[in-house]
């Protein structure tokens, strides 16, 4: 690809078309469609739109660990994502191994450390307390903390075994000695949901919030828990987290009906949800966001300006003239799809969102 060229007749997310043109990496102007001149133009003929590069807040980016590994470059910009946020797939023992692959792929990448030292070489990280090991957490934070966005805590049954809530209460120490907010995973208990709730913080993030299991943020009458509705309004952030077991219809759709809206929507991929589903990408994830009732708008900020908001880097939420150029381009189409969510339920669909191409860091990539 040339140093220079432009991405002609683009929609934005408002309806309008645009010309962008990206100049030795950097979006160098962007104007009303059709006034810009250039040798290598990309005509989209006002077919695709185009957003700030996608961020997924949370997929496991560590092929080494089994199951929860994947390729970068896989799940990040051949899927239209230009950076993801590993979600604690490694602690202070393979943090430094994680860094390194980033250097051989072109997605960028951030990352969440597990509050335990092992991360997910085992599925049990925090059921030996000894692997909390605060000592070794500092030093990785010393070493790639303009990486690190935070601490990663799985706070269900079968990772925390027999200690209950008592690695939230060491992980919550962990974040206010570091600053660094908390992502807690929820799942099954124990520890019960209400106890995990209470213990978060402003910008501490809830994953997997729409999971559809009996320890859920909703009540059996389908109503939002008083513990989710006053941890909103300390200020903590909402995120899906779809995963293997990890995302509901039925949650989903008690959710919009009761107003609890998502900050953030990531996938929680990895290889076999990937592969087999029911997760398989970004844009599929991000059509049964279309499907619930969402406007357009409301579901690319969930994977641009909320997420880059959140991590504390606007810069990758806004197309702006003198910045790297991350970008993603996709299709709105009116194509039947079904759509699988984590309890077996489907869903049929009647549009689906397509990625195009993206451009990552400045070089453009037709998808
Ligand atoms: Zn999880
Ligand atoms: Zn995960």
């Amino acid at each position: 690809m040339k140093n220079s060229f432009i991405l002609r007749n683009v929609k934005r997310i408002d309806g309008n078309s645009a010309d962008i043109a990206i100049t030795d990496g950097k979006i160098s102007n962007i104007s009303p469609a059709g006034g810009e001149s250039e040798e290598h133009i990309i005509d989209f003929q006002n077919k695709v739109y185009v957003s700030s590069g996608w961020i997924d807040m949370h997929v496991h980016a560590f092929p080494e660990f089994d199951p929860y590994g994947d390729d970068m470059d896989e799940i990040g910009y051949k899927s239209g994502v230009t950076t993801i946020v590993d979600a604690g797939s490694t602690g202070a023992d393979r943090i430094n191994d994680l860094m390194s692959n980033a250097k051989d792929a072109k997605t960028n990448l951030l990352a969440f450390l597990n509050i335990s030292r092992i991360g997910l070489k085992q599925v049990d990280e925090l059921a030996n307390l000894s692997w909390l090991d605060e000592g070794k957490l500092l030093q990785a934070i010393e070493n790639y903390g303009d990486a690190i966005v935070g601490l990663k805590a799985r706070i269900s049954k079968s990772v925390v075994g027999p200690n209950g809530v008592e690695p939230l209460k060491i992980a919550r120490k962990f974040s206010d000695d570091t600053s660094l907010p908390l992502m807690v995973h929820i799942g099954s208990g124990p520890p019960e949901i209400k106890e995990v709730l209470q213990l978060l913080k402003k910008n501490d993030v809830i994953t997997h919030f729409l999971n559809g299991k009996a320890n859920n943020v909703f009540d059996t009458g389908g109503n939002p828990l008083p513990e989710l509705l006053d941890a909103i309004k300390r200020g903590i952030h909402l995120d899906i987290g779809h995963g293997n077991a990890s995302f509901s219809f039925h949650t989903a759709e008690q959710a919009r009906a009761s107003n609890v809206h998502f900050n953030t929507i990531s996938t929680d991929i990895y290889r076999k949800n990937r592969l087999e589903g029911p997760v398989y990408s970004m844009a599929n994830v991000l059509t049964k966001f279309l499907y619930l009732g969402y406007s357009l708008k409301e579901i690319i900020d969930g994977v641009t300006v909320n997420a880059a908001n959140w991590l504390r880097r606007p810069e990758l939420g806004k197309m702006r003239n003198g910045q790297t150029a991350n970008l993603t381009l996709f299709s709105v189409e009116d194509r039947p799809v079904t759509l699988f969510d984590s309890e077996g339920e489907s869903r049929k669909a009647e549009q689906q969102i397509v990625v195009k191409g993206v451009v990552i860091n400045g070089e453009y990539i037709a998808c």
